[in-house]
């Protein structure tokens, strides 16, 4: 292969791909709870959750206020695309992305409204919906499906760990069947299908993360998000980890870098890769210490880590994938 080839399948190239060019998510909180946090599996939440973390301040009325009082979903589109128009200016178009909680969650008359206030708005292109494997149905997916036919529809399921033993040390309220169930009925319509994965679950070892990359290559998946798993304040992960009946190994940048890079060699090469880290505001850090910094103690930001694989892979001379042939040929 031409050495200049990209090392691993990136979702920028995907969206460039699919619309032409570059694409700005706006993430929307469309007020929408999941039920593991209402009380219909638990009110404790999975226990890595805090919501608020990810959720940008533009969403809300008051993002200083403890009350989750959303904004209307066109002023939230708005909003967002004031402030991302000041850092990426050669946008392309925006898609909105409903990131907070679980936006499938919801009767079908609700969920049409809210995705249809934000396909009405004159710069978005399409909508990401992001939400549990066990919030859908074939009766909201054939309405996807419907509305994929005029606009670009992708949804994007919270898979966190292939092992039923993890998702119920996480409380996580679903197993894995529940997860390759939702993605194959996704996929059967023609939707784009994307998955996030938490790497460093409690009791998840080296080998065991990397033989998750064959289970994800057998579901019929677009793109994944990776992120490292992070101890967030409260969360009952910070109340177990502080209280020592969790044990978590501390995952260093290098040891990342390195089993990422392991796991980019073993995934299928046309799913795309969307992010291999998650960040969070460093005030929401339950153990500060734990955070990935620079020898000038700034912390490691989210943008920096790509290229610290791109680089890895370009010392090992290997790309997405390249493993995948030789572990099934040995
Ligand atoms: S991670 Fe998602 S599914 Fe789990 S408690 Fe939080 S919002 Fe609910």
């Amino acid at each position: 292969m031409d050495d200049s080839a990209p090392r691993y399948y990136s979702y920028a190239s995907y969206m460039r791909h699919t619309f032409g060019s570059r694409m700005q998510k706006l993430s929307i909180d469309a007020g929408f709870t999941c039920p593991n946090r209402d009380g219909t599996l638990s009110k404790t939440g999975c226990t890595f959750c805090n919501n608020t973390a990810f959720n940008p301040s533009y969403c809300h009325t008051d993002s200083q206020s403890p009350l989750r009082v959303v904004k209307p979903i066109a002023q939230q589109i708005d909003d967002g695309i004031a402030f991302h128009s000041v850092r990426y200016r050669n946008s392309g178009g925006y898609l909105a992305y409903f990131q907070a909680y679980s936006n499938t969650y919801a009767p079908l008359t609700l969920l049409r409204q809210r995705y249809e206030q934000a396909l009405s708005h004159p710069q978005v292109r399409g909508i990401i919906i992001g939400t549990r494997p066990d919030c859908i149905d074939d009766e909201k997916l054939d309405y996807l499906a419907h509305l994929a036919k005029q606009h670009y529809v992708a949804v994007e399921y919270g898979i966190e760990s292939c092992y039923d033993e993890t998702l119920r040390r996480i409380n996580r309220g679903h197993d894995f069947a529940t997860t390759c169930h939702a993605i194959r009925l996704t996929a059967r319509r023609g939707l784009h299908c994307g998955g996030h994965l938490i790497i460093g679950l409690p009791g998840e070892q080296h080998d065991a993360i990397l033989d998750e990359a064959k289970m994800i290559n057998d579901l019929p998946l677009d793109s994944i998000k990776l992120h490292q798993l992070q101890v967030l304040r409260d969360t009952t992960l910070a109340q177990q980890v502080a209280e020592g009946s969790i044990i978590l190994p501390r995952i260093d940048l290098d040891d990342y870098i390195s089993l990422v890079c392991d796991f980019v060699e073993r995934l299928r090469p046309t799913i795309a890769i969307e992010r291999f880290a998650g960040e969070v505001p460093p005030r929401y850090q339950a153990m500060p210490d734990r955070a990935w910094r620079h020898p000038d103690g700034r912390y490691v930001r989210n943008e920096q880590i790509a290229p610290m694989i791109v680089a890895e892979l370009s010392r090992r001379g290997t790309r997405q994938g390249d493993k995948i042939q030789s572990e099934y040929s040995d």
